[in-house]
């Protein structure tokens, strides 16, 4: 009997948590028992994800460099994903601004409805602490980034999720020195990473055959969590179209990309990419998403580990292209209804500059995005005093446009990587695996 493929699986999970998560809301008890019983499920999954996804991007990423053999190779290989990266990346923006403009969703938002918004949210805790935080990260200097990525201590680097780009930069460093080293020297190292990394895609596999449970519960979870802010999304309901109107533009911007560059059916592409692009909605992180997006490009597209082990981790961290594009319609919309004395054409090219610097420096986490989008709302000179009620404007429905640009992230990154490994001679054919293959 043929096997119902893992995105199916997936997709059923989604649609049973769907209902279940109303189902649950109809109980006086739902509530607590979500809480209890059924987050939990899903927090694990997370959890089980980030827990390999820094031995993954170390393993794969020492391997796949020290693999090239030649250095040059790895430089036109980093050029060319920069290049993709900020391109797709000013693209999202442009498209964002576009679809904002030309839809205004500002314009039917009433006075009332403001009102509403800012007295559900007043002095919400989860809105000070966005606010706190990108207060913190503005304060910065302009290179901190840079500073930001090199570690001290490698293990210190290593015991947070947070620190990718360290764990990136310490891999590429010894990787680049595996290649100048005397072969013979570097082989047991390049072994033990070798070694390494199939055993953690093997533990992709086997977290991925919970997955199809691991969404009920994340899904019912955001149903369950999210009741309270439902009465408010009829009046933004034109915002979330124009987010998802973007959204979908830039998606088929990725397929002709992918059409035009590598030759690939993009329909077959986006087939190969769904379950990942399935748990990126269902967990809005881009981060825990990342050993799946790895698996996926590697072994189901055929992108050579040379090139996925380092686009996809730097990818995940750096292009949010998601992300960007939602910055720049959520900023104009809310200059649209709070400040329209703001809506000038060089605050919307401020919006292209500060939504590409703020989508690098987001964390690829739930909610990162609404964080970056004060920064960039600070740029334009938007009154201080106003940021919590634009941020409460948008706030109620925030989780779950977060879910769709992160699927638009991981798709970004996917794509980039097949067209910078065909670019490099680096795109053969797929070889892909069962997820459960020795288990059955
Ligand atoms: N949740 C997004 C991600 O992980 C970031 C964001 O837009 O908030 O890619």
């Amino acid at each position: 009997m043929k096997k119902t493929a893992l995105h199916w699986k997936i997709l059923i999970g989604m649609l049973a948590g769907l209902v279940g998560g109303f189902v649950l809301l109809q109980f006086d008890y739902g509530k607590q028992l979500t809480y209890d019983f059924i987050a939990p499920v899903g927090k694990i999954f997370v959890n089980l994800l980030k827990l390999i996804a820094i031995p993954l991007i170390l393993a794969s990423l020492i391997k796949g460099v020290s693999d090239l053999k030649d250095i040059a190779k790895f430089k036109t290989i980093g050029l060319h994903t920069i290049i993709l990266y900020i391109t797709t990346t000013i693209f999202a923006i442009s498209i964002g601004l576009l679809s904002v403009n030309v839809l205004q969703p500002g314009k039917g938002i009433s006075v009332e409805t403001v009102q509403k918004l800012k007295q559900t949210y007043a002095g919400n805790k989860k809105i000070e602490k966005k606010i706190n935080v990108a207060k913190e990260e503005k304060s910065k200097p302009i290179l901190q980034f840079l500073v930001d990525m090199v570690p001290d201590n490698i293990f210190k680097a290593m015991s947070s999720n947070g620190n990718m780009l360290q764990v990136i930069f310490f891999a590429i460093f010894l990787g680049i020195t595996l290649i100048l080293i005397p072969e013979h020297k570097a082989a047991p190292l390049k072994d033990l990473f070798d070694s390494l990394n199939a055993a953690i895609l093997k533990m992709v596999d086997l977290i991925m055959l919970t997955a199809p449970y691991a969404v009920f519960a994340l899904i019912s979870n955001v149903i369950v969590g999210t009741a309270g802010d439902w009465e408010l999304l009829g009046s933004l309901i034109k915002y979330g179209i124009t987010v998802i109107i973007g959204l979908l533009i830039m998606l088929l911007v990725y397929m002709m990309m992918v059409k035009v560059f590598t030759g690939k059916n993009p329909f077959w592409f986006i087939k190969q990419l769904a379950p990942a692009q399935l748990l990126a909605f269902s967990s809005s992180s881009s981060a825990a998403t990342l050993p799946v997006t790895m698996e996926r490009v590697e072994e189901h597209i055929g992108v050579d580990q040379e090139v996925s082990s380092f686009v996809l981790p730097v990818g995940a961290t750096v292009n949010m292209d998601g992300t960007s594009l939602y910055q720049a319609v959520a900023a104009v919309f809310i200059l649209q209804v709070l400040w329209p004395e703001g809506l000038s054409f060089s605050n919307q090219l401020t919006i292209i500059l500060t939504a590409l610097l703020a989508s690098i420096g987001a964390a690829a986490v739930p909610g990162a995005g609404m964080i970056m989008l004060v920064i960039v709302l600070e740029s334009l000179g938007f009154p201080a005093e106003k940021l919590p009620v634009a941020l409460a404007l948008i706030f109620a429905i925030d989780r779950p446009l977060d879910m769709m640009r992160t699927v638009i992230n991981i798709t970004g990154d996917a794509t980039v990587s097949t067209i910078v490994a065909k670019s490099v001679g680096k795109l053969h054919s797929p070889k892909p695996k069962e997820w459960d293959d020795k288990l059955t």
